[in-house]
Parts: C-alpha cells; sequence; structure tokens
C-alpha cells in the first residue's frame, strides 16, 4: 500500500464535506477515491481507502430529492415564462420536458453520491465502521454507538 493510506484520518468526516465529496463523487472518508464505477452504480469499496460502500441504503432518496428539485425550478421558470411572455405552445411542449429530463438525468448520480456522504456522516447502514489502514491493523475500527437495528451481541465481538 502506499503512504497516503497510512495518513488516512481516523475520524469520521463532517456531514457538510462527506456530502459534498459525495456530490462531487468522491469517497466521503478519503475525498480521493471514486464512488461511481458507472452511471449510478456504487463501487464495493474506495479504491483509495478501502471504506466499504456496497452496504449504502440510498434507495429512493435521490430521485425523490431530485423530483423535488427539478419539478420546483422547472415548475417556477414555465409559470414565469407563461404569465410574462409571449411564447408559443410548441415551444413550451417541446422544451420543458426536454430542460426537465436532462436536470433531472445530471442530477440523479451527484444527489445520489450526497446521500451516501449523509449516511457515511450520520453512521447509517454498513458505514459503522472505519477503514482501518496499515497502521492501524491491530488497532480496531472505530464504530458509533450501537443504534437499535444493531443485531450484533453485546460482548462478543472481535477478540
Ligand atoms: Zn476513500
Amino acid at each position: 500500500m502506499t503512504a497516503r493510506v497510512e495518513t488516512l484520518p481516523a475520524e469520521r468526516t463532517g456531514l457538510t464535506t462527506s456530502m459534498a465529496r459525495g456530490f462531487l463523487g468522491r469517497c466521503p472518508h478519503c475525498g480521493e477515491g471514486r464512488i461511481f464505477g458507472r452511471f449510478l452504480k456504487v463501487r464495493p469499496d474506495c479504491e483509495t481507502c478501502g471504506l466499504a460502500l456496497h452496504s449504502h441504503r440510498a434507495d429512493d432518496l435521490p430521485p425523490y430529492v431530485v423530483i423535488f428539485i427539478v419539478g420546483h425550478v422547472v415548475g417556477y421558470f414555465i409559470l414565469e415564462l407563461e404569465t410574462n411572455y409571449d411564447v408559443p405552445l410548441w415551444f413550451q411542449l417541446s422544451f420543458w420536458p426536454l430542460v426537465t429530463l436532462g436536470s433531472a438525468l445530471a442530477l440523479l448520480q451527484p444527489v445520489k453520491g450526497a446521500v451516501v456522504g449523509l449516511q457515511y456522516a450520520l453512521g447509517m447502514g454498513g458505514f459503522a465502521t472505519l477503514p482501518v489502514g496499515p497502521s492501524a491493523a491491530v488497532s480496531r475500527p472505530e464504530e458509533l454507538p450501537r443504534g437499535p437495528s444493531d443485531t450484533r451481541t453485546p460482548g462478543l465481538g472481535p477478540v
């Protein structure tokens, strides 16, 4: 491994930074590795720091957020154009569906990355443990307090 792995932060990255890194398609922990292998497909783990990304649970939140954003922005401009300008109907019917589709497709992956960053920052799902670099291999990984969904038996951790 490289020396960069040994200098990984042992603490979880903050919420804003994690979401910004995810929005840009970067690993929320190290900010170096890429989250996505191809369009909307999250990599199993970070190629740089080894953070396990496969257990994220973004589910339907990214499309919901994208619909919320695009619907409000496009809806506003449709109403603005319709009330203040004399725009032909054929233009409205051909332009806005393309803008809606294009902006939704453009926003979907960054928003999904931000949701993965959000889950990482809050320690949700499979992000309860942080990656362990080679220098910290003898110590146990950092853990967040156990939540109600944690089914591990107390006191029977690795020895
Ligand atoms: Zn990483």
